[in-house]
């Protein structure tokens, strides 16, 4: 990982599809370590409504660039919920709509967007101490990151998790709407050409289908005791 990180602050990336769980763990492993917690959907997000405040046309690169080279996208904890906030401005609570899921897979398959969101996310991450969760963070945005999970779930059992979420919400969407729509976000994000969803290869894989998140969450924290005594015995010798 990046020279300049303390000792024992380590790089958690944590991949997988929708709805594996990845926030839920990955919010609560953050806490668990003191460390912070990166959400780079939520980033994908924030641009992507950004994309459609601005009717902006994907096919028109150099706009893109341009518009891309102005957005600054901030994860804030304010009362222990992350605030997502895109040029100073909170999107947090319009960004987790359906619709914003398809548009952010839409506009993450860009080069030009994603090249601005990893440098975005690298500076973020680069003194240690984060957990980031994703689809291409232990393939591409940190590499070398100090501990790499896969977390998977089967499509049904995904697609029940965000029903559930979305009802809480008072969305009205059907569980076959959700499954639709999340095995075509997933087709999507798996078969892009840049920085496609899929596991590194040395990612832990998980499948949480049968698994509460805590006995995620515990099985993710003995990864990263033993990777935290390995690196400081490493650095010590
Ligand atoms: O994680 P979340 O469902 O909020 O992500 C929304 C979309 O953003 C994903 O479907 C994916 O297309 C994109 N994404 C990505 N790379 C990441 C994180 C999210 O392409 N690291």
């Amino acid at each position: 990982m990046p020279r300049d990180r303390h000792v024992g602050r380590l790089v958690v990336a944590i991949d997988g599809p929708a709805g594996a769980g990845k926030s839920t763990v990955a919010r609560r492993l953050a806490k668990e370590l003191g460390y912070m917690y990166m959400d780079t959907g939520a980033m994908y997000r924030a641009f992507a409504w950004n994309v459609l405040q601005k009717g902006l046309d994907l096919s028109d690169e150099a706009t893109l660039k341009k518009v891309l080279d102005d957005t600054m996208v901030n994860l804030i904890e304010k009362r222990g919920r992350l605030k997502v906030l895109l040029n100073g401005h909170d999107v947090t609570d319009k960004i987790r709509t359906p619709e914003l899921s398809q548009m952010a897979s839409r506009v993450s398959a860009l080069k030009v967007v994603r090249e601005r969101m990893v440098k975005i996310q690298r500076e973020m991450g680069m003194q240690g101490g984060v957990v980031v969760e994703g689809r291409d963070i232990g393939t591409v945005v940190f590499p070398r990151a100090d501990v790499k999970i896969f977390l998977d779930a089967s499509p049904q059992e995904r697609a029940r998790r965000r029903y559930l979420e979305f009802q809480a919400q008072g969305k009205k969407v059907t569980l076959e709407q959700t499954l639709e729509e999340m095995i075509e976000r997933d087709r999507r994000d798996k078969e892009r050409k840049i920085a496609p969803l899929c596991k590194a290869e040395d990612a832990l894989l998980i499948d949480s289908t049968s698994l509460e998140a805590d006995s995620v969450v515990h099985q993710i924290l003995q990864e990263v005791k033993k990777n935290m005594v390995k690196i400081i015995n490493r650095e010590s010798s």
